[in-house]
C-alpha cells in the first residue's frame, strides 16, 4: 500500500473560507458523501470478510478518537459533504456510537446519517441512535436460515439481527436497508423470502454482488452471483415487478406492485456505476481512501496528530479525492493492498 503524508494540492484551491470549494475531481465528479469505518473489530466472522482467528486488529490508539471523527465531519462539511455512514467493523461495538451520530448530525451542512450494522446490538440502541438524529440504517443480514447465519457469519445470532431489524422499525428510523450479500449456492434460493419482507413495510432489501476482500478468498470458490443473474432471477420469481427510478449506487430498483417497500441490485464488483460515484471513505484508523478498490491512502489521521491546521486538512482531502482513478478497475492497479478485510476500510 502506498501511504502519502501531507502531500501538496495539486491544483489552485480556495480552502481559507469556512466554505471551502466543493470536493472534486479531474473527471468533473463531486463528492458529498463520507463513509467513516469507525471500528475494524467485529462481533461476527463473516466468512468473506474476515477469517475466524488472527485477524490483524490495529491497536487502540491507532484508531480514530471521538474527537478526531468528529473533526473530520466538521472539516468536510465546509467542503459541502452532506451525508455521513459510520460503518466498520461493527460501528455498534462502539460506546460513542450514539455521541458521533448526535454531535454529526447538529454539525451545520450535514443533512443525514447513516449507519451500517450486522444489528446485533441495534435492540439495544435503537431509540437512542433515532434520538441522536439518525437518518438511516443498513442490517446486513445475508440468510434469514438460523443455520446458515450461523454458517456464513460463524455465530449463532440471527435473532438478535432480526430483533434489531424490528427495534430499528418500531424506532421510526426512516430509512431502513437489509443488505444481503448475493452467493451462488447459498441464498441465491431466498431471493423470494428476502423481497417478501418489502410486503408490508417501505423498506430496500438489497442483493450485493461479492467483493473480492477477504483474505480466505471466497471469491474463488465460485459463490459469486453476478447483479445481472440476481435481476433475472427477481423477474422470473415476480415477472410484474416494476424497475423504479435508481440512485449512485442502486442502479437497478424494482419494486412489486403493493408491496411498501423496494428491492434493489448493487453491481459492487461489476462497477458499472463508477461515473456517478459521490464517495469518500476514511478507514478507521484515519486515512483517507479516494476508492474501495484503490491501493492508495492519504493519512489524516496523521496529519491531525502532528498539528494540522483544518486548512491542511481540507487539502489533504481536497488533493486526495482529485486523484481519484476513474473507476474501480483502473483502482486496483494502484499498488499492492494490504488490507486484508473490509472491516478495515469500511465496507
Ligand atoms: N459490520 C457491519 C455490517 O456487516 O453491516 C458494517 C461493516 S461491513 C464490512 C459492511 C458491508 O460490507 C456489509 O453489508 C457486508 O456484507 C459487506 N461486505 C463485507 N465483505 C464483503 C465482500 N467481500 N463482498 C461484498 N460485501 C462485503
Ligand atoms: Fe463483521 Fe460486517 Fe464483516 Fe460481517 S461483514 S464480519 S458483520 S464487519
Amino acid at each position: 500500500m502506498n501511504r502519502t503524508t501531507h502531500i501538496q494540492p495539486n491544483v489552485d484551491r480556495e480552502v481559507d473560507s469556512p466554505a471551502g470549494p466543493p470536493i472534486t475531481d479531474q473527471f468533473g465528479r463531486t463528492f458529498n458523501y463520507l463513509r467513516i469505518a469507525v471500528n475494524e473489530k467485529c462481533n461476527l466472522r463473516c466468512i468473506y470478510c474476515m477469517p475466524e482467528e488472527g485477524v490483524p486488529f490495529k491497536p487502540k490508539n491507532e484508531i480514530m478518537t471521538t474527537e478526531e471523527i468528529l473533526r473530520v465531519v466538521k472539516v468536510v462539511s465546509d467542503l459541502g459533504v452532506n451525508k455521513i455512514r459510520f460503518t466498520g467493523g461493527e460501528p455498534l461495538l462502539r460506546g460513542d456510537i450514539v455521541k458521533l451520530v448526535g454531535k454529526s448530525s447538529s454539525t451545520p451542512g450535514i443533512e443525514s446519517i447513516h449507519l451500517t450494522t450486522n444489528g446485533v446490538l441495534l435492540g439495544r440502541y435503537a431509540g437512542n441512535l433515532k434520538e441522536a438524529g439518525l437518518t438511516g440504517v443498513n442490517i446486513s443480514i445475508d440468510t434469514l436460515n438460523p443455520e446458515k447465519f450461523l454458517q456464513i457469519t460463524r455465530r449463532d445470532e440471527l435473532v438478535r439481527a432480526m430483533e434489531g431489524l424490528e427495534a430499528a422499525k418500531t424506532a421510526g428510523i426512516p430509512f431502513i436497508k437489509i443488505n444481503a450479500v448475493a452467493l451462488r449456492g447459498f441464498n441465491d434460493n431466498e431471493i423470494v423470502e428476502f423481497v417478501e419482507l418489502t410486503k408490508d413495510y417501505p423498506l430496500t432489501v438489497r442483493f450485493i454482488e461479492l467483493m473480492p476482500f477477504d483474505a480466505h478468498q471466497i471469491w474463488k470458490t465460485g459463490k459469486f452471483f453476478s447483479a445481472e443473474h440476481i435481476q433475472k432471477e427477481l423477474k422470473g420469481h415476480f415477472p410484474e415487478i416494476k424497475t423504479t427510478d435508481g440512485t449512485a449506487t442502486e442502479h437497478a430498483i424494482f419494486q412489486v406492485p403493493n408491496y411498501a417497500g423496494k428491492v434493489a441490485v448493487i453491481p459492487s464488483y461489476s462497477r458499472n456505476l463508477c461515473g456517478n460515484c459521490n464517495r469518500i471513505r476514511l478507514t478507521a484508523d484515519g486515512n483517507i481512501r479516494n476508492c474501495l478498490y484503490s491501493h492508495n491512502e492519504f493519512d489524516l489521521k496523521d496529519l491531525m496528530r502532528s498539528g494540522g491546521t483544518e486548512k491542511e486538512m481540507k487539502e489533504l482531502i481536497l488533493s486526495a479525492m482529485w486523484v481519484k482513478p476513474i473507476d474501480g478497475w483502473m483502482a486496483q492497479k494502484t499498488g499492492s493492498d494490504s488490507r486484508e478485510s473490509m472491516t478495515q476500510i469500511g465496507g
